[in-house]
């Protein structure tokens, strides 16, 4: 017997931080009845803002989060505690408060615990396959926000991953102490990565691309106009290392100092990378064949598909010259808006 088919407006693929503000949204700033919502991820439980990234803090305000809320028309969860306006918090806090905020308004839609294997586009129809489930699932519109992983180089140096060296606690599992661990990168996860591995007995050669014009050719700080630029905690950490290495444990080592950057390899145990993000492949095929997201003259809606979140971010010029990527809930939020996705 064919299996039933199911229907719906919208399907939500990836249920992280971005899908979860577009889920907000479709059902508090649109018609679209939440039952006409699918929404399809392996987890539910915040994505990596929670799973990987959690015990890291914030290089948002919590004001911001607060705004992200008001502007998605949902509500703070009673009981929530309550943060400095102006200060960062864990990101899982930013997490399980959206989740929260979200959970009443998603009851109605269909969630299904699973992962999207592909989707192929029949007329004017998605038809969707995911992991586990025989029922046919068919939507107009597909919200693609599968998260991204972080990029890595092919140095044949142990590798820590990123979201390890993110943790504390975790950190000291891998660095012992007098070891030297090289971290690709100088923006903010690095950084705060460098500021862990100081505090777990390592030292850091901390390998960076020069950026011309930058006051401190390492860091671009919001405090010097960069948009996006290192700011909060990691600010703070990237004064240490400007002034004495935070007390000669870190060492700037420019990318295109290649002999430097091949002793540098030479002595260190580890290796981190905090160089950006590729986005979660997903296989999609249009009428006229294989669909790539996130290529140049692509647009939003184009084949009834929208792309989020990190693995595709928006980006804004900053007033100092440079494309930034904008991955943060609040420049999410205020892609959605300005966007405006399939709400008719
Ligand atoms: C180090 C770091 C610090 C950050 N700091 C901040 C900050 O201070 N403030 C802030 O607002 N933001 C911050 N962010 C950015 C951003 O909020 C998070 O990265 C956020 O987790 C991205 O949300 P997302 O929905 O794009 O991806 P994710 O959270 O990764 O969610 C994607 C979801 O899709 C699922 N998925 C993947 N493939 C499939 C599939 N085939 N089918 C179905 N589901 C699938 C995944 O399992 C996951 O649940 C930070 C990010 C990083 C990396």
């Amino acid at each position: 017997m064919e299996p039933r088919t199911k229907h719906f407006k919208h399907a939500l693929i990836g249920f992280g931080g971005a899908n979860m503000l577009v889920a907000a949204y479709l059902i508090r700033h649109t018609a679209v009845p939440a039952k006409d919502i699918l929404i399809v991820d392996p987890h539910f439980d915040g994505g990596d803002l929670r799973r990987k990234w959690g015990q890291v803090i914030s290089n948002t305000t919590w004001n911001q989060f607060l705004k992200v809320l008001q502007d998605m028309n949902l509500e703070l969860p009673p009981g929530t505690q309550g943060y400095p306006g102006d200060e960062p918090t864990p990101l899982n806090v930013l997490a399980s408060t959206l989740q929260t905020a979200i959970a009443p308004y998603i009851r109605p839609c269909m969630r299904i615990k699973g992962s999207l294997i592909s989707a192929a586009k029949r007329h004017a129809t998605w038809e969707l396959e995911i992991t586990g489930h025989r029922a046919k699932h068919t939507a107009d519109i597909l919200h693609v926000a599968p998260g991204g992983e972080p990029i890595d180089l092919p140095f044949p140096v142990p590798e820590i991953p990123l979201h390890i060296a993110l943790t504390p606690q975790l950190i000291q599992e891998y660095v012992s102490t007098g070891q030297t661990v090289a971290v690709f990168g100088s923006a903010h996860s690095s950084i705060l990565v460098a500021e862990n591995i100081v505090r777990a007995g390592g030292s850091v050669n901390m390998i960076f691309k020069r950026i011309p014009g930058a006051k401190a050719e390492a860091f671009l700080f919001a405090r010097d106009g960069a948009y996006d630029g290192v700011k909060q905690t990691a600010a703070v950490a990237a004064d240490q290392i400007l002034a004495d290495g935070m007390g000669r444990r870190v060492y700037l080592i420019p990318v295109d100092d290649t002999v430097a950057v091949h002793s540098a390899l030479d002595e260190s145990s580890w290796t981190v990378y905090g160089i950006g993000f590729k986005p979660r492949g997903l296989k999609l095929d249009g009428p006229a064949g294989a669909i790539q997201l996130g290529v140049p003259g692509r647009q939003q809606g184009d084949d009834g598909i929208y792309t989020w979140g990190i693995a595709y971010p928006s980006y804004t010029d900053g007033a100092d010259g440079r494309k930034y990527p904008d991955v943060s809930l609040p420049s999410f939020a205020a892609h959605i808006l300005q966007i405006r996705p399939g709400a008719a």
